[in-house]
C-alpha cells in the first residue's frame, strides 16, 4: 500500500478537484493506496467535504487535528496515520503537482528508499517570496553542517524505513527536507516544475515562513552562534586603532564626540544581534526540554472493513492462519458463534 499525506487548512475550493487529481494519478499505477488528509483546524468547510468524501471513498482517510497546528504538526500527524510501506508527502494545493506521483513511485520500485522532488521551476505569484527563496537556500546551503538538497520541500515519497525513522525522532522544531536528508538511505531525485497555488490564497503566515526558516538554520547549523567570536575579533581591532590614536592625535577632535556615539550605538547592535542570535538556540532548547507534542489527532475518520482480526481469526483457525483472503468470515459470525 501506498499512502498520500496531504495537510489541509482551509482549502474548501480546491479539495474534490485535487482529491480527483490524486486518486487519477494512482489508479492503475499502485493496487492499494490511501490519501490521508489531515484537517488542520480549518476554519471553512474543509472538514466538511473531507468526511463527505470519505464516506463515497474508502481509499480516504481523514484526520482530525484539535487545532491548527501549522504545516509540520499536521505533516507529523499524517505520518503517524499512515499505513503504507511508501508513504507520500505533498501539500494540497497542486503546487506539487499530482502527475508526478507515478514518477516517485517508479524510482521507490527501482530502490529508492527516499525519492525527494525537487523544484526545476517555481512558479511564485507573491513577488516577495519569488525573491527570497533563492536567498533563504542559499543562506541554509552556505551554513548548513550537513549537505541538505536545496529547491526541494516537503514533496517526496519514503519508504517505510524512513518513515519510521523520522517519527522516532523527538525533535520539537522540525525542519523535514533537512531531517529527510539526514536519516541517510538510499535517495534519489526527481526533478518537477513547482507550480503556483491553483486557487485561494497562501494559508502560511510570514511570520511563520521565518520561523521555519530559522528553524532550518538553526537544527542545522551552530554557525550563527560562532559569529559571536567574528564580531569581537573585529570591534577589538577596532579599539586597538582607536587607543593607539589618541596617543598621536595632535588637538582635541571636535567631532569626536559623534563618532564616540556612533560607535557605541553600532557596538550596541552587534551586541544585541548575538544575543538574538543566541536567543533563537536557547528559545529552540527550552522546547525540546518542555517536550511538548508537535500536534494532537482528535479523531481518525477511516472506512470500517468488517473482516475479522488475526486473532479472533487464528482461534477460529486452531493456530492456522487461512491463506484465502476470500474465506475470512465476518465479524458478526464470529461474535454469534
Ligand atoms: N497548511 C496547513 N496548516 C497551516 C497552513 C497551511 O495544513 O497552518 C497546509 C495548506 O492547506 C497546504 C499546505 O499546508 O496544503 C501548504 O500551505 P501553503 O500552500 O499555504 O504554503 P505555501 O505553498 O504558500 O508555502
Ligand atoms: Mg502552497
Amino acid at each position: 500500500m501506498v499512502s498520500v499525506v496531504v495537510p489541509i487548512y482551509n482549502e474548501e475550493e480546491l479539495i474534490l478537484r485535487f482529491h480527483e487529481a490524486v486518486a487519477g494519478a494512482l489508479k492503475g499505477v499502485v493496487d492499494d493506496w490511501e490519501i490521508v488528509y489531515v484537517n488542520d483546524g480549518s476554519t471553512d468547510s474543509s472538514l466538511e467535504l473531507l468526511k463527505e468524501l470519505q464516506a463515497l471513498d474508502p481509499h480516504v482517510v481523514v484526520v482530525e487535528l484539535s487545532r491548527n497546528w501549522g504545516h509540520m504538526g499536521a505533516i507529523l500527524a499524517g505520518l503517524q496515520t499512515a499505513r503504507g510501506r511508501a508513504v507520500v508527502l505533498m501539500d494540497g494545493d497542486f503546487q506539487d503537482p499530482p502527475e508526478v506521483l507515478p514518477e516517485l513511485i517508479e524510482a521507490w520500485r527501482d530502490g529508492a528508499e527516499i525519492v525527494v522532488g525537487v523544484r526545476r521551476s517555481r512558479k511564485e505569484s507573491r513577488k516577495i517570496l519569488a525573491a527570497l527563496f533563492p536567498l533563504f537556500y542559499r543562506v541554509l546551503g552556505s551554513l548548513s553542517d550537513y549537505p541538505i538538497p536545496l529547491n526541494a520541500g516537503i514533496f517526496s515519497l519514503m519508504d517505510r524505513k524512513a518513515v519510521d525513522a523520522l517519527l522516532a525522532m523527538q525533535e520539537k522544531n522540525r525542519y523535514l527536507p533537512g531531517l529527510r536528508a539526514w536519516i541517510g538511505y538510499r535517495n534519489s531525485i526527481v526533478y518537477y516544475d513547482r507550480q503556483d497555488r491553483a486557487g485561494g490564497d497562501g494559508k502560511l503566515t510570514f511570520v511563520s515562513r521565518i520561523k521555519y526558516a530559522m528553524d532550518a538554520i538553526t537544527s542545522f547549523s551552530y554557525k550563527p552562534l560562532r559569529l559571536s567570536f567574528a564580531l569581537s575579533g573585529f570591534s577589538g581591532s577596532v579599539a586597538a586603532v582607536l587607543a593607539l590614536s589618541m596617543f598621536v592625535a595632535a588637538a582635541p577632535i571636535t567631532s569626536a564626540a559623534l563618532g564616540i556615539a556612533a560607535a557605541v550605538f553600532f557596538m550596541g547592535s552587534l551586541l544585541l544581534l548575538t544575543l538574538g542570535l543566541l536567543g533563537e538556540y536557547i528559545g529552540r532548547v527550552y522546547d525540546e526540554v518542555r517536550n511538548r507534542p508537535i500536534s494532537l489527532i482528535s479523531r481518525v475518520h477511516r472506512a470500517e472493513i468488517e473482516t475479522a482480526t488475526q486473532v479472533e481469526l487464528m482461534a477460529m483457525q486452531g493456530g492456522v492462519f487461512p491463506s484465502e483472503p476470500g474465506s475470512y468470515p465476518d465479524r458478526k459470525a464470529i461474535k454469534a458463534a
